[in-house]
């Protein structure tokens, strides 16, 4: 490690002001940002957690959704959510491991970006709006890539707030090692359509397959996934999974999670 300033604001606009200082970086659960520092990949002269601040965590019900505070942990999510999300519920649960899941925030995981990472399947597959200390964010909007985001400098999300699906379920095949999604589906049933959001499949991060949505939109059921096939040419290729393997993943989770869904 290197020396650098730790400061920990008990409010968003204290929080704010101190990322407004020369090298400053958010940390929260400290899950992916704490090894980073230890490899010296990321070396900000000041870290201002968020994990002070009341007002960015716990879950609670509004007239927009369910609303998730940026700071909350995993496994509180996992429990506080049961009631009226059980898919986003069981998501959070499936995180990592117990360590993980009770540092580890919401708000580190859609600002991190990680394209096996769970989170970005439920706020982009459920149609979230992102808060930040700045604006609104519309999910469709928000991922913009590998690791990226529309997040600008010294801008926080503070709050997810996540419409009720009236039918929803998160389906991963875990990496064994790490129990990120070697490849992730989220799918959501509303009132006006179906939305289906992949993980741990794309070089371009989290996406939406919009040609189940419209066959589950139609008939929400796996056979109306029968005749689809993803294209792998823009797949993940590493040593878990070749392209081809995970674009058959998509397929076969999708249809789980309809399953699942009821
Ligand atoms: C062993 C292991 C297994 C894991 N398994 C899974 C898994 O199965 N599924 C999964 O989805 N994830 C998994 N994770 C990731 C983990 O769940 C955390 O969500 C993730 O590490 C980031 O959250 P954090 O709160 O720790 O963020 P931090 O490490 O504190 O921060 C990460 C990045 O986000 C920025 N940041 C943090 N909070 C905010 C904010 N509110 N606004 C703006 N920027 C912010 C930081 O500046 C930093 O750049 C795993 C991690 C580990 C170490």
């Amino acid at each position: 490690m290197y020396n650098f300033d730790f400061v920990k604001p008990s409010t968003i606009a204290e929080a704010t002001a101190a990322l407004a200082a020369e090298g400053a970086q958010a940390i929260s659960g400290g899950q992916t940002l704490t090894p980073t520092l230890k490899q010296r990949l990321a070396q900000p002269a000041v870290l201002v957690s968020l994990t002070g601040i009341a007002e960015m965590k716990g879950v609670c019900l509004g007239d927009g959704g369910l609303s998730v505070g940026a700071a909350t942990p995993h496994a509180v999510v996992a429990a506080e959510a049961a009631k009226h999300y059980p898919a986003l519920a069981a998501l959070a649960g499936g995180i990592g491991d117990p360590a993980v899941r009770n540092r580890g925030t919401i708000g580190g995981s859609i600002a991190n970006n990680d394209p096996s990472a769970c989170y970005p399947a439920a706020v982009l597959g459920s149609g979230a709006t992102v808060i930040t200390n700045r604006r609104r964010i519309a999910a469709d909007d928000y991922f913009t890539g590998l690791f990226s985001t529309a997040l600008d400098e010294g801008e926080i999300v503070t709050e997810v707030r996540f419409p009720i699906p009236q039918k929803a379920a998160y389906v991963k095949f875990n990496q064994p090692a790490s129990r990120f999604a070697l490849t992730g589906v989220f799918v959501a049933k509303y009132a006006d359509g179906v939305r289906v959001a992949v993980t741990g499949a794309s070089n371009g991060g989290v996406f939406r397959w919009s040609e189940a949505e419209a066959a589950l939109s139609r008939n929400f059921s796996p056979a109306a996934l029968d005749g689809l096939s993803v294209d792998a040419a823009d797949m993940i290729h590493d040593l878990h999974g070749t392209p081809a393997y995970r674009a058959n993943l998509v397929k076969v989770l999708t249809k789980r999670a309809v399953a699942a869904a009821g």
